[in-house]
């Protein structure tokens, strides 16, 4: 029997956006409000659906983000409970707080749209359509147009933790570590609404941690994050010792549910290890590693890292050099930052119990303010010098694990070159 020939539509753009995530429709609204023709291709039915992430983030910058307010809830308290003992910073005004990630990321598209961007829905991109030797497009299955050959000035890779565009391009390492995190939200009117709480140790999370954020309305996330491949723990069982935990402090049975369950994987990335523009193509979010590693936190990240690549391709229409400008803005906002926490990261993967409380304690000792800045990746000179001055203990130990990382980075890259020479 003759196969049916399935005819491909071509579709002309200017940006070809991979993945509606918020570091894609961050991207695609900066390049629609610059005049350039951009579709969005979402694999997915929704926006923000399934949800896979936990929301966890921080007032200030999200307020300098511009993101409205509804989309958040807010707490006053962060409690990090250690295997023998617990810190716990309070804060008048409110400084972390939870998102509703539907709420968030529906108003970035709303954003994208209303900027004159399209967004492709059940759209699947596949592999890069190349031209001359770089990418000119994407090949795409989608929902209601069928086979689609998309032809585009620039390919955004936004799909996340796969990075599958930037990987083939060779712009990115494979996913050789990762946080996997599972999640469930349950109904819990005893939890208290003002608080945001973090479990460590190898009772309830070796090689991650565990956490209980409120989004308001009663709800509570309750979730385990690990790190592969340093952990092999179920985050399943895990999340049912942690609920146990928690239902020791409000009481046996105080949370019902789950209503929803999210799950994912973020990479775990040295920003130095990824290039983020290539002639044709840029890589945003997820998919360049931008986030902190430190806490797993990545969403403000891929905003503002989308802003920047967004304003950059359109900058580049009058100046090609223009592009690496994003690369240049973005390493100098973060790297500093996000290189810190991917070394922590590293270190307290192995970290035994004693390493856990004799840290929280350390936490303890912070003031609100000074922790904050721990919890929110946020290491200035200035917060290295307050802390050196008064806690030089702490700055030992980062100072350490920075020196453990470039060790097992060297390590690594002779165990490559040894295993390249033995082939
Ligand atoms: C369990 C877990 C908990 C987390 N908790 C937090 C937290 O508390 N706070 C925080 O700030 N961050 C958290 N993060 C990290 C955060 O989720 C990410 O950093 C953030 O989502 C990155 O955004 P992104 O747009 O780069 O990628 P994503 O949000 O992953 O978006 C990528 C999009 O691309 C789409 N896509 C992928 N492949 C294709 C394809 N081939 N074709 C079309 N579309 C495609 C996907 O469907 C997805 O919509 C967590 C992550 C996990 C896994």
């Amino acid at each position: 029997v003759p196969k049916a020939v399935v005819s491909r539509t071509r579709l002309d753009c200017e940006v070809a956006v991979v993945g509606g995530g918020p570091a894609g429709l961050a991207t695609a609204r900066e390049t629609a409000a610059a005049g350039l023709k951009t579709v969005v291709f979402e694999r997915d039915h929704a926006i923000g659906e399934p949800v896979r992430t936990s929301g966890g983030s921080f007032v200030k910058p999200l307020v300098a983000l511009g993101i409205p307010r509804r989309c958040w809830h807010e707490v006053h308290r962060i409690r990090v409970v250690g295997p023998a003992v617990q810190a716990v910073k309070n804060y008048r005004r409110p400084f972390g707080c939870v998102l509703d990630i539907r709420a968030t990321y529906q108003w970035l598209a709303e954003q994208a749209v209303d900027a004159g961007a399209e967004i492709r829905l059940k759209s699947h991109v596949g592999r890069a359509i190349e031209v001359g030797g770089r990418p000119a497009g994407v090949e795409v299955r989608d929902a209601l147009l069928g086979p689609l050959d998309v032809r585009s000035d620039v390919v955004v890779d936004a799909s996340g933790h796969t990075g599958f565009l930037a990987r083939a391009a060779g712009m990115r390492p494979a996913n050789e570590r990762a946080a996997v995190g599972l999640e469930l939200e349950l109904h819990a009117p005893r939890w208290n609404q003002d608080e945001a709480a973090f479990w460590l140790g190898d009772h309830v999370a070796p090689g991650g941690y565990g956490w209980a954020f409120p989004l308001g309305g009663d709800r509570l996330r309750l979730g385990i994050g690990l790190v592969r491949p340093e952990s092999r723990a179920e985050p399943r069982d895990l999340l049912q010792v942690l609920r146990q935990l928690v239902e020791r402090e409000i009481g046996a049975g105080a949370t019902t549910g789950p209503i929803e369950q999210h799950s994912g994987l973020m990479p775990v990335l040295d920003p130095r290890q990824v290039r983020l523009t290539a002639p044709g193509l840029v890589v945003v979010g997820d998919a360049a590693g931008q986030g902190s590693t430190l806490l797993g936190e990545g969403i403000r990240y891929a905003i503002a890292a989308g802003r920047m690549a967004g304003r950059a391709i359109a900058a580049s229409r009058a100046d090609p050099r223009a592009l690496s400008s994003y690369d240049d803005q973005w390493r100098r906002a973060t790297q500093r930052d996000l290189r810190l926490a991917h070394a922590v990261n590293t270190r307290i993967c192995s970290f035994r119990d004693e390493d856990w409380d004799r840290a929280i304690r350390r936490l303890d000792a912070l003031t609100p303010r000074q922790a904050g800045a721990v919890f929110a990746t946020s290491f200035s000179p200035g917060w290295a010098m307050g802390v050196a001055l008064s806690h030089p203990g702490l700055i030992r130990s980062l100072a350490r694990a920075g020196v453990a990382e470039r060790r097992a980075r060297r390590q690594a890259a002779m165990d490559r070159s040894r295993s390249n020479l033995a082939t």
